[in-house]
């Protein structure tokens, strides 16, 4: 039995990214949805009976278009989905869908697209067509642009339920220390934040990236600016950068107090 991915009476939105570490888990969730958003039952969808299901789940729908890296003439990877796929997409999109409501475009890998490749998709997604939704699958949603993370409703597949809670609490109150934006609640969120290691640090910047990305879609409840997000989600991404090479984490939440409140000293 297909999992749900549209409650009963749950209104669809235009855009999903697919998050998933793994690869088969992540198509696997982008067809999933792909049979919901074109589905023609009435209760939770995809309900796997009507003819469109049958149509999406055998991988034979008119109306579900895949778009992946070409590969080059041995067979291996291109480096991403490129500019010219997405413009691609673009023209495809005005069409009519061939039987359903909708065309549903599915872009695996889509975190390997560079900026100009983002842009085009950027977009497309900021005025989407009447009869067109996008997935995007992404093994690293964060190499996303934070601009097109907000304009997506995020799915996550096989999230880590035990990591990811402490990780959007510890978000939580970075966040809320940052828009606070005196001294003593960023020493205060410092002091707090001390003995977190390498990997919970990763998981805090990751979550709050995420909390960023709702705020710049409307869906966050802190009320920062969309300019303030995307500073702040900047500078998350140098932290990660930097714990990816190993600087401490002591060092990095430093640079988090003495970057974090500048913006808000004029
Ligand atoms: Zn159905």
């Amino acid at each position: 039995m297909e999992n749900v991915y549209l409650k009963s009476g749950e209104r669809a939105s235009h855009a999903y990214i697919a998050a998933s570490p793994s690869g088969d888990e992540r198509e696997r969730a982008a067809r999933g949805l792909a049979a919901a958003l074109l589905c023609e039952g009435a209760g939770d969808r995809p309900c796997g009976r009507c003819r469109s299901c049958r149509k999406s789940l055998a991988g034979i729908h008119p109306d579900i278009v895949s778009i992946a890296p070409a590969l080059d003439a041995e067979g291996r990877k291109k480096r991403g989905i490129t500019v010219d796929q997405v413009r691609a997409v673009v023209a495809d999109a005005q069409v009519m869908p061939n039987e359903a409501a909708r065309k549903v475009y599915i872009f695996h890998d889509a975190d390997t697209m560079n900026p100009s490749a983002q842009n085009a998709m950027l977009k497309l997604l900021e005025e989407p067509p009447e009869s067109a939704a996008f997935v995007l699958c992404a093994g690293n949603p964060q190499l996303l642009l934070p601009t097109v993370r907000s304009r997506c409703a995020m799915l996550r597949i096989n999230a880590d339920a035990e990591e990811d809670e402490p990780a959007r609490a510890a978000a939580g109150a970075l966040l809320d220390a940052l828009g606070d934006g005196s001294r003593r609640a960023m020493l205060e969120w410092s002091a707090s934040a001390a003995d977190m290691d390498v990997r919970a640090a990763s998981a805090m910047f990751r979550a709050a990236r995420e909390a960023l990305a709702d705020e710049l879609g409307g869906r966050g409840s802190r009320g920062l600016s969309a300019r303030r997000c995307l500073e702040l989600d900047k500078l998350f991404s140098r932290c990660t950068a930097y714990l990816q090479v190993n600087t401490g984490v002591k060092h990095v939440f430093g640079l988090v107090s003495v970057s974090g409140d500048l913006p808000e000293r004029k």
